[in-house]
């Protein structure tokens, strides 16, 4: 029998600019989720970089203007430096296939930098507060997730895997004269990156009757994965053909996205394993019952507020002079969908962001599975 092609395989990530993993962006997000407030501001920037600069660096330093204002002594001058790291890392440390940044920088007695790029445009907000903002990050993670592509054409085999919009790690082999053997080692491969867990949704391009046998061939787990077959001309560039099943993908996200929320629907009817709400979904989270937190993309109940002292909560409420509960008069005030995300984060539950759904509107906007109490645990709170 003849020897089979050699799989070469490329990492595109580790580089300044290169794409981030899944992984990588969630030990990111630990990280802003847990970071201590201290008296100086954390500036959160979010941008969208276009190729005429001139547009986002408007954008900021408008932004930045009016920000300033809104402190004085020596927070002005914490902001200051960390206004101006922002502005050194655009000018110099964007990367040319960089299309959105997420930049989190603090200055004072406890400096903190954090630039982040990604491949994918992200929403124009800047703002400045103690603790960072996460949510459109979490969003972004939520939305673009990750898949592999298996790319089949005259020739050629490749598995491409794309994590948060970007490809992250290619497999080549050549299919010419031992087209069989090279398949089946591409379709091992393939079989041992979805059997770890790590990628859930597989997509298959190529020219329309390689990849249609292809399809046939898979075996039945792998086959379950497939979200979509595109088509596409041996002759077009490889980033194109990245770049035709984006769209797809993203449709199918938000099919991902309805399951969820039935489930959470069921949950609720059936087990009692859910909860839905604004007060309820909090104090899941925060007493770290949580497993997956479901919030409509359209939801934003406004301030809430935590006392430092003595930790009460509350998200439906002005905030009063002092709390009701210690009478202590530190109270800090929160957004309440960037402290619930932050919250999650920081307890590993995971976060998914709905488009639309009128079952999850009716309920508030917000839900959340939770772990169910043991009946040991159950007996002993009853006692
Ligand atoms: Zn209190």
């Amino acid at each position: 029998m003849s020897d089979s092609p050699p799989l070469k395989s490329f990492s595109l990530t580790g580089n300044s600019g290169s794409a981030m993993t899944v992984e990588q962006l969630e030990k990111h997000l630990k990280t802003l989720a847990k970071l201590e407030e201290t008296v100086a501001p954390v500036i959160s920037c979010y941008l969208t970089v276009s190729d005429a600069a001139a547009e986002h660096h408007f954008i900021l330093e408008d932004r930045l203007c009016s920000l300033r204002s809104t402190f004085s002594g020596k927070q002005r001058q914490a902001f200051q430096q960390a206004a101006g790291k922002i502005r050194e890392f655009m000018r110099a440390g964007v990367a040319t296939q960089t299309h959105g940044v997420a930049v989190f920088s603090r200055g004072g007695d406890c400096p903190f930098f954090l630039p982040l790029q990604f491949q994918v445009p992200l929403p124009n907000t800047i703002t400045a507060d103690f603790t960072p903002k996460i949510y459109s990050l979490v969003e972004l993670r939520d939305t673009y997730d990750r898949y592999v592509i298996l790319l089949m054409k005259q020739g050629i085999g490749a598995i491409i895997m794309i994590d948060l919009g970007a490809p992250t790690e290619q497999i080549w082999t050549t299919r010419d004269e031992h087209r069989q053997q090279a398949d089946g080692q591409l379709i091992r491969q393939l079989e041992r990156l979805i059997s770890h867990g790590k990628y859930d949704h597989l997509m298959l391009v190529g020219d329309l009757p390689t990849i249609t046998n292809a399809r046939a061939a898979l075996p039945p787990h792998l086959a379950s994965k497939v979200v979509d077959v595109i088509a596409a001309c041996p002759t077009d560039p490889v980033p194109d053909v990245i770049h035709a099943t984006l769209r797809p993908f993203l449709k199918h996200r938000d099919f991902d996205s309805e399951v969820v929320t039935r489930t959470l629907v069921n949950k609720i009817a059936t087990q009692g394993s859910a909860v839905t709400g604004t007060c309820s979904s909090f104090r899941a989270v925060k007493g770290g019952r949580a497993e997956l937190l479901v919030l409509l993309e359209s939801y934003d109940p406004g301030l809430g507020w935590e006392c430092r002292d003595c930790g009460r909560i509350e998200t439906n409420v002005l905030c009063p002079e002092f709390c009701p509960k210690c009478r202590s008069t530190s109270l800090r005030l929160f957004e309440t969908r960037e402290e619930l995300v932050r919250l999650a984060t920081r307890i590993h539950c995971q976060v998914e962001v709905v488009k639309e759904s009128e079952f999850l509107w009716a309920l508030g906007g917000v839900g959340c599975m939770v772990r169910l109490l043991s009946p040991a645990n159950s007996v002993s709170r009853a006692a």
